[in-house]
């Protein structure tokens, strides 16, 4: 089967490599829709710790399932929705609620759906692979993982708030960085029904997705620190400087959510006045858990924002090399490779 492989930073190019076998609770799936994501655009920039080179790539998906291995949950011809890793449940950390930190939630997940076929092992399929409704399409199903690290996020806010209400109405938040993850935070905080969402950023054709998913929109030109301050700022840059600046936003009381990762080995400093005299808390979630999942595919079902503004436009696996490269040059939100 054809498959595109990272082979160094900057270097990709299309494979062929074997048709993954099933073994018992398997599923091997082909890949209907593959979307890109600031992740792969991360690896394909600089390298990533969490993704191989040489290897297969990309990791959102959804697809057809076209082989089961023994008593999978799902059968040849299911439509299905899912992400590419699962919590073990035994572990430290999953044993403390803590699924999206388990020891070997990386080291079992699966890439490669920008390829004609996707194995998935019975791990994942069991814990976070899902049936797709007919009235969701392939490419929207596709968000299923991006969307699954805001409802980590969005439950870690919820718990961490500081406030016995939580994510409540009235609430003000501001999310900086209007990537898609940036707008499938919009959506999520929207659909949850948080009042004031405002979304900051530069580029105005994605401030503009925001104004349509319910955001108010501000320049980041024009975003001043001065003021009551929000009660939550969501920093979905990854860039150092961004995370810095983005405490001079959140009120007294209030929370700070750095949710863009940045490069290893960088280090942010915030005035400790801030943090501690006017208490700030700080939030930092990384991936997701089993109920995110959920949760995320709950917002696709019935959401209320039009989620296809947030797709680009649609390739060929031919095509992924010249995709991140419009990607890198700031073209387009995200791409739908169609195997
Ligand atoms: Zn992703
Ligand atoms: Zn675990």
């Amino acid at each position: 089967m054809k498959a595109v492989i990272l082979e160094a930073p900057g270097v990709l190019s299309l494979g062929s490599v074997a048709v993954p076998s099933v073994d018992p609770g398997d599923i091997l799936v082909k890949v209907e829709a593959a979307t890109t994501c600031g992740t792969d655009l991360k690896a394909y920039r600089r390298g990533h710790p969490q993704i191989p080179m040489p290897g297969v790539f990309g990791h959102e998906y959804s697809g057809t399932v076209v082989a089961a291995g023994e008593g999978a949950k799902f059968n040849v011809g299911d439509a299905v929705m899912g992400v590419h890793s699962a919590p073990c449940g035994d572990c430290f950390w999953c044993r403390r609620g803590q699924e999206n930190l388990c020891e070997s939630i990386m080291s079992s997940k699966v890439l490669g759906s920008f390829a004609e076929y996707l194995f998935v092992p019975k791990r994942i399929v069991e814990k976070n692979v899902y049936s797709k409704p007919d009235n969701v399409s392939f490419e929207i199903a596709s968000l299923l993982e991006p969307y699954s690290c805001v409802a980590q996020a969005v439950r870690e806010m919820q718990l961490g708030l500081g406030t016995p209400k939580g994510l409540h109405e009235g609430l003000r938040v501001l999310v900086i960085g209007p990537g898609a993850i940036g707008l499938l935070f919009v959506a999520a905080l929207k659909q949850i029904g948080v009042d004031h969402v405002t979304l900051a950023g530069r580029n105005p054709s994605r401030l503009a997705v925001g104004k349509q998913f319910g955001a108010e929109t501000v320049s980041v030109n024009e975003l001043k620190p001065e003021g009551f301050g929000y009660d939550v700022v969501v920093e979905c840059t990854g860039q150092v400087e961004v995370w810095e600046k983005s405490i001079d936003y959140v009120r007294r009381g209030g929370t700070l959510v750095l949710f863009g990762g940045c490069a290893g080995g960088t280090r942010a400093s915030f005035d400790t006045k801030r943090v501690h005299y006017d208490q700030i808390s700080i939030l930092s979630p990384f991936h997701f858990g089993t109920q995110a999942v959920k949760q995320a595919r709950q917002w696709i079902l019935e959401s209320n924002a039009d989620l296809s503004l947030l797709l680009s436009g649609e390739r060929s696996l031919e095509e992924v090399e010249s995709t991140f490269k419009d990607l890198e040059a700031g073209t387009g939100i995200k791409y739908v490779i169609r195997p």
